[in-house]
């Protein structure tokens, strides 16, 4: 208090003390002189200097007095306008709770006049729980404390005040306690709803699915649940306080830290980076940071996605669009741009390269008979074998079905062919199924660049053709492109063209083969022997344009007609009263196994009215590899009365064991084997067996391809009484059988 006082109070103050001292000297001294009865008056009292020093003393005296009274209504003035004008609330309350004063700031806070609180105790005007609040805050104890509490209005709302509360001690009931307080409700609102969108926000980035990170000068400093869980952390301890280039994967670095520079540049965009995480398994992750602060210091926000499945899906897409999803190896699509390529750095390189085109022998017939999830498994398990015998040789590539293209860096013809045999030669082995011994071959053509082709399509389709050559040259072997295949080719071209019309353009006619009895000489049957004539390029053998009738799928409408000619001929030259006791149609394997192939004979058979007993199949050996379904198929066309031979005999692998449980009329002895007779002892013992297995399981027995009078005797020796071949006739037109039998008869 003393130092607030100003120098007038001060020296006044000082007057005050010397003037009392020395009156009181006097009066002291006065009384001393009266005690030891010396000079009753002190020397300068009983002088008029004496006299003059307290009048003068007085006067000023009062003048300080005046002044200071001055200073104090002036200080009490300046004071109470401040307290009467200030927006703060004051108020003045004794020890008992009584209120003093209150600041007239009442009104504008509360909405009532000062008079209605002054007088009033605490504990009128504010709640129970306030009053319990503010005898909490120990005020009495210390000198300044802070207090917040709040006051009912005029309205019934409550208004927050805040500020302090000052203890001023004094004796007994004098105490006093000021209050200063502020309205802070507007504030508080303000602030709790700051605090309240603060805690929203917080809410929101930490329960996102989406990683929030935030680093400072690269050291995380926050992550979210997100972030944890991205990075496989359990704790915030494993991330806080980490590089964050430390979950970069390395390759992506470079382009992090460029990233970064970036961002300090104000610049954010979206990129794609692999994440490290912490027990080393790598994800994807598309990443926006921006500037931002954090605690008030600079910092950078990071938002992660996690793009994994996307990015699986556009592998998987990637690899859908590239990669053959049976085999998993490159597909026609990669097998274009991988050529492309090849061109292109070949050409201005001067280098060739070799193109091999597969394809598998039979494939077609394997995947009718054992159905498509076994052709699919013998496929997987070719290009394995294809893929570990090229190793790093050439690329491979499925070109479609059961095609492959090979693509090799070299035109070493050496190296070209070494390659291609081992090919072969690798499929050659046998292949096990679904415990079923299979056996593939390939055929393979080969074009080179830029020899055979100077672009992608040439060199493909020149390597085609040439692959085509090599299963006319008998399959299993590989043929190198040269442009007089151009013409086979072309001619293939318009063969398959030209048979589709065929039928309609009445082109193919049937031939019939006598086959003689050797006992009687008689002929017993006939064997119908389809013909083309190609109006140009004149009669085409069933050797040439059966193959394609297959792979076309012209085979059925094919086979149908000749079925049907067949039977309605027959069944002339029975009304005919012509000695014949059976015409036998050849089917294709592939005919054989269609579904609706037993009710299209048993309608036929209706159609044309024949017997059904005069009517012979030639099946191959090949539709009994599949034995459950060959047996089902025979039953059914056994029941319709219709005989069964098995063609070609000796050729296919057919299996012995399950031959005696087939419904088998005859056995068709190759010709291969009849021409070996008089020629090689082997090929006789061949035929001899044959001839003794057939009669033995009692199956007619006949042989084919019988072209000399030595053979006759060989097969009549050996019990063969049956035979067809060029020494009995060729086959003829229908008209000229007509005249054989009517001379036989
Ligand atoms: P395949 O069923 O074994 O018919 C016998 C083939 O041998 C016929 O040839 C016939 O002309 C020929 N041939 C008969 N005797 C002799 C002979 O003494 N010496 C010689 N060198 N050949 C003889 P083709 O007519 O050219 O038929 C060839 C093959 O075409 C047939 O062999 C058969 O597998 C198939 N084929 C013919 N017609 C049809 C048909 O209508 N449908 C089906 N799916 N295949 C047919
Ligand atoms: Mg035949
Ligand atoms: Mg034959």
């Amino acid at each position: 208090m003393w130092k607030d006082w100003g120098i007038a109070q001060k020296a006044a103050c000082y007057f005050v003390v010397v003037y009392v001292t020395i009156s009181s000297l006097w009066v002291l001294g006065s009384d001393y002189i009266f005690s030891k009865n010396v000079n009753y008056l002190p020397v300068w009292m009983s002088t008029g200097k004496g006299l003059l020093f307290i009048i003068i003393s007085s006067f000023l005296f009062y003048n300080l007095l005046q002044k200071m009274i001055r200073d104090i209504v002036k200080a009490e003035r300046y004071y109470r306008l401040i307290v009467e004008n200030v927006s703060d609330l004051i108020l003045v309350i004794d020890r008992s709770g009584k209120i003093e004063y209150i600041s007239p700031s009442l009104q504008v806070i509360i909405g009532y006049l000062p008079e209605d609180y002054i007088g009033k105790y605490l504990d009128e005007i504010l709640s129970e729980e306030e009053i319990t609040k503010l005898q909490g805050s120990n005020i009495q104890n210390a000198h300044l404390v802070p207090i917040t509490f709040s006051i009912k209005n005029n309205n019934g709302r409550n208004v927050l005040l805040e500020g302090k509360a000052v203890f001023l001690p004094g004796r007994q009931d004098t105490d006093r306690f000021i209050v200063l307080v502020q309205d802070i409700t507007e504030r508080n609102k303000a602030e709790n709803k700051l605090l309240e969108s603060e805690e929203r926000y917080r809410k929101l980035v930490e329960y996102s699915p989406e990683t929030t990170l935030i680093h400072i000068n690269r050291k995380v400093v926050y992550a979210n649940r997100a972030g944890l869980e991205l990075v496989g952390a359990q704790h915030m301890e494993q991330v806080i306080g980490r590089d964050v280039l430390d979950f970069i994967y390395h390759t992506d670095l470079n382009q992090a830290v460029n990233r970064m520079i970036k961002v300090q540049e104000g610049v954010s965009e979206i990129n794609e980076y692999r994440i490290l995480r912490l027990d080393g398994s790598i994800i994807y992750v598309e990443i926006l940071a921006f500037q931002t602060t954090y605690e008030g210091e600079e910092a950078v926000q990071v938002i992660i996605r996690d793009i994994s499945k996307r990015k699986k899906a556009e592998e998987q897409v990637q690899f859908l669009a590239y990669y053959d999803s049976l085999t998993g190896i490159a597909n026609r699509n990669l097998l274009y741009e991988h050529l492309r390529e090849a061109v292109v750095r070949n050409e201005s390189k001067g280098l060739t390269f070799a193109v091999l085109f597969l394809d598998l022998d039979r494939f077609k017939v394997i995947n009718d008979t054992y159905g498509h999830s076994f052709g699919d498994l013998l496929l997987q398990q070719v290009s394995k074998r294809l893929m570990n015998t090229l190793g790093e040789e050439g690329e491979i590539f499925r070109y479609g079905g059961d095609e492959f293209i090979i693509v090799l860096n070299t035109n070493e013809a050496d190296k070209v062919s070494q390659t291609a045999e081992k090919i072969i030669c690798t499929l050659a082995s046998p292949f096990v199924i679904k415990d079923r011994q299979m056996f593939i071959s390939t055929s393979i053509g080969i074009s080179v660049f830029p020899k055979d082709g100077e672009n992608v399509e040439a060199l493909i389709q020149n390597s085609d053709i040439a692959m085509y050559n090599a299963k006319e040259n008998g399959k299993n072997t590989y043929q190198y492109y040269n442009s007089s295949l151009n013409l086979t080719h072309q001619r293939r071209m318009e063969l398959e063209n030209g048979l589709r019309n065929a039928i309609q353009n009445h082109e193919l006619s049937l031939h019939y083969q006598p086959q003689v009895n050797l006992d009687s000489n008689q002929v017993i049957g006939l064997e119908a022997l389809i013909r083309w004539n190609h109006p140009e390029y004149g009669l085409i053998s069933p050797t040439e344009f059966i193959p394609l009738a297959e792979e076309t799928g012209l085979i059925f409408s094919i086979g149908k007609w000749v079925l049907k000619t067949a039977c309605s001929q027959c069944k002339q030259w029975i009304e005919m009263g012509l000695p014949i006791e059976n015409v036998a149609v050849n089917v294709s394997p592939l005919q054989f196994r269609e579904k609706s192939f037993v009710t299209s004979v048993h309608k036929i058979i209706e159609e044309t009215g024949i017997p059904p007993r005069y009517l012979e199949l030639e099946i191959t050996e090949s539709v009994t590899s599949n034995v459950d379904l060959a047996l089902t198929i025979m039953r059914e066309i056994k029941a319709l009365g219709v005989h069964l031979a098995i063609d070609d005999f000796g050729t296919g692998y057919s299996s012995l064991n399950y031959l005696r449980h087939f419904p088998i009329d005859k056995l068709k002895i190759d010709k291969s084997f009849i021409d070996e007779i008089n020629q090689h002892k082997d090929g006789e013992v061949i035929v001899q067996t044959i001839i003794e297995l057939g009669n033995r399981l009692r199956f007619q027995v006949i042989a084919e391809g019988v072209e000399n009078k030595e053979q006759v005797t060989f097969l009549r020796e050996n019990k063969c009484y049956l035979a067809q071949g060029y020494y009995y006739s060729r086959p003829l037109p229908a008209e000229k059988i007509k005249d054989l039998l009517m001379m036989v008869e």
